[in-house]
Protein backbone atom coordinates (compact mmCIF):
# COMPACT_ATOMS: atom_id res chain seq x y z
CA UNK A 1 0.00 0.00 0.00
CA UNK A 2 3.03 2.13 0.63
CA UNK A 3 4.96 1.36 -2.42
CA UNK A 4 3.96 4.59 -4.31
CA UNK A 5 4.31 6.96 -1.31
CA UNK A 6 7.86 8.69 -0.83
CA UNK A 7 10.05 8.66 2.76
CA UNK A 8 11.16 11.98 3.10
CA UNK A 9 14.16 12.76 4.77
CA UNK A 10 13.74 13.34 8.62
CA UNK A 11 15.64 15.51 11.41
CA UNK A 12 17.94 12.59 12.77
CA UNK A 13 16.88 11.86 16.24
CA UNK A 14 20.04 12.28 18.04
CA UNK A 15 20.66 15.65 16.37
CA UNK A 16 17.35 16.39 17.77
CA UNK A 17 18.02 14.96 21.70
CA UNK A 18 21.51 16.81 21.71
CA UNK A 19 19.79 20.38 20.88
CA UNK A 20 16.41 19.51 23.07
CA UNK A 21 17.98 17.68 25.51
CA UNK A 22 15.05 15.46 25.87
CA UNK A 23 15.74 11.88 25.27
CA UNK A 24 12.51 9.50 23.99
CA UNK A 25 11.82 5.85 24.91
CA UNK A 26 8.92 3.30 25.26
CA UNK A 27 7.82 2.25 28.82
CA UNK A 28 5.24 -0.43 27.56
CA UNK A 29 2.77 -1.96 30.29
CA UNK A 30 0.96 -5.03 29.96
CA UNK A 31 -1.02 -7.34 31.82
CA UNK A 32 -5.05 -8.21 32.67
CA UNK A 33 -7.31 -5.74 32.55
CA UNK A 34 -7.87 -4.27 36.36
CA UNK A 35 -4.03 -5.70 37.12
CA UNK A 36 -3.04 -1.93 37.82
CA UNK A 37 -1.34 -0.94 34.24
CA UNK A 38 -3.27 2.82 34.26
CA UNK A 39 -3.04 3.29 38.19
CA UNK A 40 1.21 2.83 37.89
CA UNK A 41 1.25 3.75 34.58
CA UNK A 42 -0.39 7.36 34.99
CA UNK A 43 2.00 7.80 38.40
CA UNK A 44 5.18 7.19 36.77
CA UNK A 45 3.85 9.78 33.99
CA UNK A 46 3.24 12.42 36.89
CA UNK A 47 6.79 11.59 38.38
CA UNK A 48 8.43 12.39 35.59
CA UNK A 49 6.75 15.37 34.19
CA UNK A 50 7.28 16.35 38.00
CA UNK A 51 10.94 15.59 37.27
CA UNK A 52 10.77 18.34 34.09
CA UNK A 53 10.83 15.76 31.44
CA UNK A 54 8.15 14.95 28.27
CA UNK A 55 6.18 12.03 29.16
CA UNK A 56 2.88 11.50 27.91
CA UNK A 57 0.68 8.16 28.56
CA UNK A 58 -0.75 6.91 25.72
CA UNK A 59 -3.83 4.99 27.64
CA UNK A 60 -5.11 1.76 25.71
CA UNK A 61 -8.98 2.49 27.05
CA UNK A 62 -8.55 6.38 26.29
CA UNK A 63 -7.30 5.72 22.68
CA UNK A 64 -10.38 3.81 22.06
CA UNK A 65 -12.25 6.60 21.89
CA UNK A 66 -10.25 8.60 19.64
CA UNK A 67 -7.67 7.24 17.09
CA UNK A 68 -8.92 3.50 18.02
CA UNK A 69 -12.86 4.01 17.97
CA UNK A 70 -13.35 2.06 14.97
CA UNK A 71 -12.02 -0.81 16.15
CA UNK A 72 -13.61 -3.50 18.50
CA UNK A 73 -12.17 -6.93 20.39
CA UNK A 74 -11.78 -8.94 17.68
CA UNK A 75 -8.10 -10.43 17.43
CA UNK A 76 -7.20 -8.63 14.04
CA UNK A 77 -8.94 -5.74 16.18
CA UNK A 78 -6.68 -5.58 18.97
CA UNK A 79 -3.76 -6.71 16.66
CA UNK A 80 -4.28 -3.45 14.50
CA UNK A 81 -4.98 -1.29 17.92
CA UNK A 82 -1.48 -2.58 18.96
CA UNK A 83 -0.15 -1.55 15.85
CA UNK A 84 -1.52 2.06 16.29
CA UNK A 85 -0.46 2.34 19.65
CA UNK A 86 3.05 0.88 18.87
CA UNK A 87 4.04 3.55 15.84
CA UNK A 88 2.40 6.38 17.77
CA UNK A 89 4.52 5.57 20.68
CA UNK A 90 7.62 5.11 18.40
CA UNK A 91 6.82 8.95 16.74
CA UNK A 92 6.61 10.23 20.15
CA UNK A 93 10.09 8.15 21.27
CA UNK A 94 11.64 10.14 17.97
CA UNK A 95 10.44 13.70 18.69
CA UNK A 96 12.47 13.21 22.66
CA UNK A 97 8.91 12.30 24.70
CA UNK A 98 8.97 9.23 26.94
CA UNK A 99 5.57 7.43 25.24
CA UNK A 100 4.19 5.57 28.07
CA UNK A 101 1.75 3.16 27.04
CA UNK A 102 -0.93 1.36 29.15
CA UNK A 103 -2.18 -1.36 26.83
CA UNK A 104 -3.42 -5.47 27.55
CA UNK A 105 -1.25 -6.46 24.59
CA UNK A 106 -2.61 -9.58 25.72
CA UNK A 107 -0.08 -11.84 23.24
CA UNK A 108 3.68 -12.17 22.32
CA UNK A 109 3.07 -11.52 19.15
CA UNK A 110 1.53 -8.20 19.39
CA UNK A 111 4.21 -7.20 22.39
CA UNK A 112 7.15 -8.55 20.09
CA UNK A 113 5.37 -5.82 17.31
CA UNK A 114 5.50 -2.96 19.62
CA UNK A 115 9.08 -3.69 20.37
CA UNK A 116 10.04 -3.93 16.93
CA UNK A 117 9.13 -0.28 16.35
CA UNK A 118 10.81 1.18 19.51
CA UNK A 119 14.61 2.16 19.47
CA UNK A 120 14.42 1.93 23.54
CA UNK A 121 11.77 -0.40 25.00
CA UNK A 122 10.80 -1.32 28.24
CA UNK A 123 8.53 -3.90 28.79
CA UNK A 124 6.69 -3.68 32.08
CA UNK A 125 4.67 -6.99 33.08
CA UNK A 126 1.97 -5.96 35.63
CA UNK A 127 0.58 -9.23 37.12
CA UNK A 128 -2.06 -9.73 39.33
CA UNK A 129 -3.76 -13.13 40.11
CA UNK A 130 -6.84 -13.65 37.92
CA UNK A 131 -9.09 -13.57 41.27
CA UNK A 132 -7.77 -10.22 41.99
CA UNK A 133 -8.67 -8.49 39.06
CA UNK A 134 -12.13 -10.42 39.37
CA UNK A 135 -12.43 -8.59 42.78
CA UNK A 136 -11.42 -5.42 41.84
CA UNK A 137 -13.20 -5.23 38.61
CA UNK A 138 -12.92 -1.16 38.58
CA UNK A 139 -14.81 -1.32 34.72
CA UNK A 140 -17.36 -3.64 36.18
CA UNK A 141 -16.60 -5.75 33.06
CA UNK A 142 -15.62 -8.91 34.57
CA UNK A 143 -18.39 -9.28 35.98
CA UNK A 144 -20.49 -8.89 33.03
CA UNK A 145 -18.08 -11.51 31.25
CA UNK A 146 -18.24 -13.93 33.57
CA UNK A 147 -22.44 -13.51 33.41
CA UNK A 148 -21.62 -13.72 29.43
CA UNK A 149 -23.12 -10.45 28.69
CA UNK A 150 -19.46 -9.86 27.17
CA UNK A 151 -17.94 -12.27 24.79
CA UNK A 152 -13.71 -12.62 24.73
CA UNK A 153 -12.68 -11.02 27.63
CA UNK A 154 -9.10 -11.03 28.19
CA UNK A 155 -8.40 -13.78 31.41
CA UNK A 156 -11.87 -15.18 31.15
CA UNK A 157 -12.35 -16.41 27.40
CA UNK A 158 -9.89 -14.76 25.96
CA UNK A 159 -6.18 -15.65 26.14
CA UNK A 160 -3.56 -13.46 27.74
CA UNK A 161 0.06 -15.26 27.47
CA UNK A 162 2.22 -14.62 30.02
CA UNK A 163 5.55 -12.33 28.73
CA UNK A 164 8.16 -14.52 28.14
CA UNK A 165 10.55 -11.54 28.55
CA UNK A 166 10.10 -8.52 30.48
CA UNK A 167 12.06 -5.78 32.08
CA UNK A 168 10.36 -5.05 35.19
CA UNK A 169 8.10 -7.55 36.75
CA UNK A 170 5.48 -5.95 38.98
CA UNK A 171 3.29 -7.84 41.34
CA UNK A 172 0.61 -5.93 41.95
CA UNK A 173 -0.91 -8.11 44.63
CA UNK A 174 1.80 -7.55 46.74
CA UNK A 175 3.24 -3.89 46.32
CA UNK A 176 0.79 -1.08 46.26
CA UNK A 177 0.81 1.70 43.26
CA UNK A 178 3.47 3.88 45.07
CA UNK A 179 5.96 0.97 45.19
CA UNK A 180 5.28 -0.06 41.91
CA UNK A 181 5.57 3.09 39.88
CA UNK A 182 8.91 3.67 42.52
CA UNK A 183 10.17 0.83 41.07
CA UNK A 184 9.85 1.91 37.56
CA UNK A 185 11.60 4.77 38.27
CA UNK A 186 14.04 3.16 39.51
CA UNK A 187 14.86 1.17 36.34
CA UNK A 188 14.58 3.91 34.39
CA UNK A 189 17.31 6.53 36.31
CA UNK A 190 19.71 4.70 34.22
CA UNK A 191 17.65 5.25 30.83
CA UNK A 192 16.49 9.01 31.54
P1 LIG B 1 -5.67 -1.69 34.29
O1 LIG B 1 -5.17 -0.42 33.66
O2 LIG B 1 -4.62 -2.77 34.37
O3 LIG B 1 -6.97 -2.18 33.74
P2 LIG B 1 -6.43 -0.01 36.47
O4 LIG B 1 -5.20 0.71 36.94
O5 LIG B 1 -7.39 0.71 35.59
O6 LIG B 1 -5.95 -1.39 35.81
O7 LIG B 1 -7.27 -0.57 37.70
C1 LIG B 1 -6.65 -1.27 38.74
C2 LIG B 1 -7.48 -1.11 39.98
O8 LIG B 1 -6.85 -1.83 41.04
C3 LIG B 1 -7.57 0.34 40.43
O9 LIG B 1 -8.84 0.56 40.95
C4 LIG B 1 -6.48 0.42 41.51
O10 LIG B 1 -6.75 1.40 42.47
C5 LIG B 1 -6.58 -0.97 42.12
N1 LIG B 1 -5.35 -1.43 42.76
C6 LIG B 1 -5.29 -2.00 43.96
N2 LIG B 1 -4.04 -2.32 44.28
C7 LIG B 1 -3.26 -1.93 43.26
C8 LIG B 1 -1.86 -2.00 43.01
N3 LIG B 1 -1.02 -2.52 43.89
N4 LIG B 1 -1.40 -1.52 41.85
C9 LIG B 1 -2.27 -0.99 40.96
N5 LIG B 1 -3.60 -0.90 41.12
C10 LIG B 1 -4.10 -1.38 42.27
Amino acid sequence: MTSNIVWHQKLDMKYRQDKTKSKGFVIWFTGLSASGKSSVASLVEKKLVDKGRMAYLLDGDNIRHGLCSDLGFSEEHRMENIRRLSEVAALLEDSGVIAIVSAITPLEEMRNLAKSKAKKFILVYVKAEIDTCIKRDPKGLYKKALEGEIKGYTGIDSPFEEPEQYDILLDTDKDDVLTCADKVMEYIQGVL
